[in-house]
């Protein structure tokens, strides 16, 4: 998704600032929304709706694209890269935006047929594929993606089990409460849901029979979805003699340590921070596309690349969560909670120093674009502190 971004804004400059750009895509179709395929796993979205762009596209602005060909080596010395079938392509520059993918949990049992990730099209038809044939399903996982991925198997019919390792869903976002309101309401929908549980082995001879948990016991399941993080694509670079940690080392510029290479999104790491949702990859694409186009003369911008608080939402119909910022309390933070039991809303917000340091929405998301802006512009707070978790319409009113 990013490399595409990257494209399109190099397109919009009045001239391409390079006279061949070739795409080297492990995947067999052009970039689509990968965002979308919870949608498409409920049923809300067909595949053909999630193309960001038609091939003509790509033909008109003279970019090449080699689909299905990874790239299986970079040879910096040489300025070229080696595919899996065997192709060199030599390059000027080069961009790394190879994503990351599922993350393993090294379980015995992981290669059985049936067990799945949930990170793009094929993984996606996969699940699709196995949901009309068959009946107990198991998510590990109860971040943003283990929840979709457990409510569009719901939607297909599956009866499904959600195992999540912590004291209660969406841990890193949500408090023990809106935790709490969370299960309730998936429970209802007919999601089995057990915290505190982990996996220890999936079972089964060539297909997955069953998941054995860390309290001894056994549930049955035809399908095992792994959604418990991801995982850098990093490898490349690394191979390539790139600085790498948890992934590609980049500077601000989103330059890796060979001035000719430059990674962003997923398999990137800057400073400390490695990137899970699209957003800063979007704003890494606007800065690499001056970047590059500089490199080549074209501009002489001091574009540089600055993290930005980024919302998520979690995208269930019918059970809006919204959530930007910093989200667990610290010693330096005071949590403001407001809850009306009666019409399953809830709102947690951090406040450090007067300055709204995080917000979690529950039932109602509405007002979550007004506090992503108070996050990111440290608005102070003082005069409409008592308002603040009623929103915007009464904090206008007092300040
Ligand atoms: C189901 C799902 C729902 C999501 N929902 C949200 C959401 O609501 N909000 C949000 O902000 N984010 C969401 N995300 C995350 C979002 O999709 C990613 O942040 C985004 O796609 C990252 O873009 P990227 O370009 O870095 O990587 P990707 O989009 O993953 O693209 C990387 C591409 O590189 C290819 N590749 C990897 N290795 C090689 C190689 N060696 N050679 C050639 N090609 C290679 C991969 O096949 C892939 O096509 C979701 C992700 C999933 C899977």
């Amino acid at each position: 998704m990013v490399a595409q971004r990257l494209l399109e804004h190099l397109c919009e400059r009045p001239a391409l600032p390079y006279s061949e750009i070739v795409v080297l895509s492990g995947e067999p179709t052009s970039a689509y929304n990968r965002i979308l395929l919870s949608s498409w796993l409920a049923g809300d979205a067909e595949p053909e709706s999630l193309t960001l762009k038609p091939d003509e596209w790509f033909a008109e602005h003279g970019i090449s694209l080699r689909q299905g060909n990874p790239v299986s080596r970079i040879d910096p010395d040489q300025k070229q890269v080696h595919t899996g079938q065997g192709h060199i392509e030599s390059y000027d520059k080069l961009v790394l935006a190879t994503g990351s993918r599922s993350a393993s949990l090294g379980l015995k049992g992981e290669g059985l047929e049936g067990v799945v990730g949930f990170r793009d099209l094929r993984d996606t038809r996969k699940l699709i594929e196995i949901s009309q044939r068959n009946r107990r399903a198991v998510v590990i996982g109860g971040g943003f993606l283990g929840l979709e991925a457990a409510e569009g198997l719901r939607q297909r019919g599956m009866s499904v089990t959600l195992l999540h390792r912590g004291s209660h869903l969406l841990n890193r976002q949500l408090d023990d409460v809106g935790g709490a309101l969370l299960a309730r309401s998936l429970t209802e929908r007919g999601i089995s849901i057990q915290t505190r549980t982990s996996p220890v082995a999936l079972l089964g001879n060539h297909r997955v029979r069953a998941v054995q948990l860390n309290n001894n016991t056994l549930i049955s399941a035809d399908l095992v979805v792994i959604a418990a993080g991801i995982t850098p694509n990093s490898e490349l670079g690394n191979e390539a003699g790139l600085d790498c940690d948890r992934a590609i080392l980049v500077d601000g510029r989103l330059q890796t340590s060979d001035p000719s290479i430059f990674a962003l999104g997923e398999c990137c790491q800057f400073d400390n921070l490695t990137f899970g949702l699209v957003d800063p990859g979007y704003q890494q694409a606007r800065v690499l596309a001056e970047v590059l186009s500089e490199v080549v003369g074209e501009t002489d911008s001091s574009a540089v690349y600055t993290p930005d608080i980024t919302p998520t939402k979690l995208k269930i119909s019918g059970i809006p969560i919204f959530s930007c910022g910093q989200t667990r309390p610290d010693h330096n933070t005071e949590s403001v909670v407001w809850q009306d039991h009666s019409t399953n809303r809830y709102c947690r917000l951090l406040i450090r120093n007067q300055t709204l340091a995080g917000a979690v929405l529950f039932g109602e998301t509405r007002d979550g674009p007004w506090y992503t802006e108070q996050i990111q512009q440290a608005t102070d707070i003082s005069d409409f502190r008592s308002n603040l978790v009623f929103g915007p319409a009464y904090c206008e009113a007092l300040a």
